[in-house]
């Protein structure tokens, strides 16, 4: 384009912005919407993911669509968000939708399940994939509409006060776990507990229970359960990239105008990159925090791996059996992932090995 035409037509662009700016904004709608998150403020990676959210919504719209987010417990207690937005007693919340796998464990795809996808993977899936789609009609019985919102990447696998070196260490043993992961390991003879997050550490401590699991580096050293348990482990099989979602109700939803659904979407897609930079940024520095303090990192042996995998897949073809819904989802979800574990396996793999091996 010539320089003259540019100049022209930048013109152009700039006069009808400046004419057009002021009149959405005079026309568009104060909206107030309160949202009940399912995590305590001293999660703030993962409960900051919903006011990163709600402050992007703010500044977007010059104020006028204001999002209230209230901690779990402050409005509405942390597991009964789903009946909360479903019911329009708040218009949205910020939850992992595994929490809601008693009601249906299908509801679970749209946070994870063991040895499901990636971040990144899980991302393909719901954008590229079928994912978004089968999950927004699944979701859309209950009136919500859900919408990507954080992920924390691949957890650890918790802390242990004994050591697991063979599959028959699992046997019996008492574990805070829950959902499918609890499941899948009751397969193994483990007796998964389900506590809240306070009391996990009291409870390791009396040694009332043997293990816990709860995220990563950062947010358990916040908890202390180093001073509790010797071993941590890795990977979290059974989160290895949870999301998490904000839910939507969906009568609400249709009565946003278009430029603040448009709004809203954005916001959810910053905050959900920037939970997961948040993450890999803080980390490292816990992780080495941890190490240097005396915790001793340790891997899940290859055969508590595989017999866990093997007990997940038991699990799926017995959920599938007795849940149609589950069904046609997994069988998306697991082409799906079978499709980006060998396009990982090859470059993203061989690459991230490579440099793990270098000092
Ligand atoms: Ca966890």
């Amino acid at each position: 384009m010539e320089r003259r035409s540019f100049l022209k037509n930048a013109g152009v662009g700039l006069a009808a912005g400046t004419v057009a700016m002021p009149a959405i904004a005079q026309s568009a709608p104060t909206i107030k919407w309160r949202l009940a998150s399912s995590f305590p403020k001293s999660l703030d990676t993962i409960y900051g993911g919903a006011e990163v959210m709600a402050a992007r919504v703010a500044e977007a719209t010059g104020g006028k669509f204001q999002i209230q987010v209230f901690a779990g417990g402050e409005i509405v207690p942390g597991p009964a968000v789903f009946d909360a937005v479903k019911d329009n007693t708040v218009e949205m919340a910020h939850t992992a939708s595994y929490y809601f796998f008693g009601k249906d464990p299908t509801y679970a795809f749209d946070c994870t399940i063991p040895f499901g996808m990636n971040n990144r993977q899980t991302d393909a899936w719901m954008r590229y994939g079928n994912g978004g789609k089968l999950l927004g009609a699944f979701y859309g019985k209950s009136n919500i509409v859900p919408i990507p919102c954080g992920n924390t990447g691949t957890q650890m696998g918790g802390w242990f006060r004994k050591e697991i070196k063979t599959v028959a260490d699992i046997h019996g043993l008492k574990i805070r776990i829950g959902g499918f992961a609890g499941e899948v390991l009751t397969k193994l003879g483990a007796v998964p507990q389900q506590i809240p997050g306070g009391d996990i550490y009291p409870s390791l401590e009396k040694g009332t229970i043997d293990a816990a699991e709860w995220v990563g580096p950062y947010d358990d050293q916040k908890l202390g359960f180093n001073k509790v348990a010797k071993y941590y482990y890795y990977p979290g099989w059974w989160e290895g990239g949870p999301q998490l979602s904000v839910y939507v109700n969906s009568a609400k939803y249709a009565e946003l105008p278009k430029e603040y659904k448009a709004i809203l979407h954005m916001a959810c897609a910053d905050a959900h990159v920037d939970m997961m930079a948040k993450y890999d940024a803080k980390n490292p520095i816990a992780l080495k925090q941890l190490v240097g303090s005396g915790t001793q990192l340790r891997q899940f042996p290859k055969a508590v791996m595989d017999a866990s995998y093997k007990a997940a897949m038991e699990v799926y073809a017995e959920t599938s059996a007795k849940n149609a819904e589950f069904k046609k989802i997994y069988d998306d979800y697991k082409k799906f992932m079978a499709d980006e574990v060998l396009w990982f396996r090859i470059a993203e793999g061989s690459y991230s090995n490579y440099l793990a091996t270098l000092k």
